[in-house]
């Protein structure tokens, strides 16, 4: 794993959850299928049985529900525990943020939190995350600005289609239904892949000269 984007959200009946992942693969030929978990309606992002697929220069790009590898799943779904539950961001009243966060065996992490209004949810609204898991700190930290700001404009977007939407809610709304938008998955896809495609995430720690 060189790096993957994933989102995650605060669900009232499952806590934190991954709702979508995306992850460079060697070619479009896909073995597997995404490691089930949990869902209820306010879950719901892609269908189980649904492949996002774009190819890239020299190779694909793919999302999923959740990740077709088990570790990686795990990994995902603590990396979304962590960033909705016990690292606390708070940079405005709206309580939206960046941080980084790892180590080396759980993995390097550039995350945004914020949240989306919901009218059926605890405090009238519900938390996303959209993370950046990497396993080099060094790669993702000199691209951090890059990184997080291409994770704070996906935000951004999101509660400007939440705030614009005057489409009424059923009790546990999907994503889609939050920001009226059926595309959205595809839309979060692409803007994934940008992120990914910029080749940033091999870089390797420089070696001390030898003396
Ligand atoms: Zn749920």
């Amino acid at each position: 794993m060189e790096a993957i984007v994933g989102m995650g959200h605060f669900c009232d009946t499952h806590g934190p959850s991954v709702i979508l992942c995306t992850h460079p693969a060697d070619g479009p030929l896909l073995k597997g299928a995404p490691v089930a978990t949990p869902a209820c309606d306010g879950c719901r992002s892609i269908d189980d049985r649904t492949v996002l697929v774009s190819e890239g220069s020299d190779r694909c790009f793919v999302t999923t529900r959740s990740s077709m590898d088990e570790h990686v799943a795990r990994l995902l779904k603590d990396v979304v525990l962590r960033s909705l539950s016990i690292e606390v961001v708070s940079e405005d009243a709206e309580s939206s943020g960046s941080m980084y966060f790892g180590d080396d065996s759980r993995g390097h992490v550039i995350s945004h939190v914020f949240s989306l209004k919901d009218s059926n949810a605890r405090g009238f609204t519900r938390r996303y995350c959209l993370v950046v898991l990497g396993k080099n700190p060094i790669s993702l930290l000199s691209h951090y600005d890059f990184i997080e700001e291409n994770l704070r404009k996906t935000g951004e977007y999101l509660r400007r289609k939440s705030e614009q939407s005057k489409a009424p809610l059923k009790p546990t709304a999907a994503l889609a239904q939050l920001v009226d938008e059926p595309h959205v998955f595809a839309q979060l896809h692409m803007r994934f892949v940008f992120l990914l495609a910029a080749q940033i995430y091999h870089l390797e720690p420089p070696r001390a000269p030898d003396i």
